[in-house]
């Protein structure tokens, strides 16, 4: 008999999401799933969710019987220790955020908990392939090292069949897939980039920003739409589409780190010279001591 006080999941429809404190426990839960034959999808995030990240986990229920996302600040990714230790956190948000969607399971852990027996240091580094040279890997010294050591930690955790990444991080998408081709699991999703109304990339960084910088954080993706409108109207050369970007930055006053143009079916570290078939735009900038990245794909409406 039902006692009245819990009411059942058959009725209500509402399941809390489980929220578990370390990959150990994450690891058995995954396991328990893939014994009672439950598809399992996993978007990894580092917190501090926002639009971008529920879009992941939406479309992953969407597609599996089981979703589970990971929220670890993952030190090895960062190359400046002030930006890890200012990176945002809110885990108790970031919690309800996921049980409002009905995503299943959350977890966390510590690096020790996923490297246990390695100190700091002594973790051996994945190598995250051709596609971390060039752009975003030169602005950032061993940051896809540090992503793909992770990335396949948390693979081996949770064993999924799809795991699902935003366009947003585009060369991080080819590091994970080339992580995911050594493992032979799972499949990789990539999904398109939300953006805030007024076109800002949404990203974890954003609440950083104060008022008066959103207009300088704006250039980075007017600066991206200008180049695909370039495109649009024929430019094909890749030092057209960069002087495109780099004007559209330079008038707003932001200092650039990198605006570039790639092929992003076959990655190359340097940057094109000839007539480009097909291009991605990508773009990073220090606006207000924020460092923001964005990206968009030229060749597609
Ligand atoms: P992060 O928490 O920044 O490591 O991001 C976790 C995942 O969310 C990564 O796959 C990101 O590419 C993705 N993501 C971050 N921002 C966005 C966005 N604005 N739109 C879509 N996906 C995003």
């Amino acid at each position: 008999m039902l006692d009245e006080r819990t009411p059942s999941t058959a009725i209500t429809g509402y399941a809390p999401m489980l929220s578990l404190p370390d990959p150990r426990s994450a690891r058995q839960w995954c396991r328990d799933q893939r014994q009672s034959g439950l598809s399992l999808g996993f978007v990894p995030t580092m917190g501090a969710l926002h639009e971008g990240h529920l879009s992941l986990v939406r479309r992953a229920l969407a597609e599996n019987d089981r979703v589970c996302v990971s929220v670890f600040v993952n030190p090895l990714q960062f190359n400046d220790a002030d930006d890890f230790q200012r990176y945002p956190r809110d885990p108790e948000r970031d919690r309800r955020l996921l049980e409002d969607q009905g995503c299943h399971m959350m977890f966390s852990g510590t690096l020790g908990q996923f490297f246990p027996g390695s100190a700091g240091n002594s973790i051996p580094i994945v190598d995250p392939g051709p596609a971390a040279a060039g752009v975003e890997g030169d602005a950032r010294p061993h940051h896809f090292g540090g992503v793909a050591t992770i990335v396949r930690r948390l693979f081996e955790v949770v064993q999924p069949e799809r795991a699902y990444f935003g366009e947003k991080d585009f060369q991080q998408t080819l590091v994970v897939r080339h992580v995911a081709a050594g493992l032979g699991y799972p499949e990789i999703a990539v999904c398109p980039t939300v953006r805030e109304a007024d076109g800002i990339a949404m990203s974890s960084r954003n609440v950083l920003l104060d008022a008066d910088c959103r207009p300088r954080a704006r250039a980075l993706s007017i600066a991206l739409f200008a180049a695909r409108k370039a495109w649009g109207d024929g430019t094909r050369d890749p030092g057209a589409l960069r002087a495109t970007m780099q004007e559209v930055m330079a008038a707003a006053g932001v200092e650039w780190e990198y605006a570039e143009v790639r092929d992003p079916v076959h990655w190359q570290a340097e940057p094109p010279r000839a007539r480009m078939d097909r291009a991605q735009a990508l773009v990073a900038a220090t606006v207000c001591g924020v460092r923001l990245i964005d990206t968009l794909r030229l060749d597609t409406p």
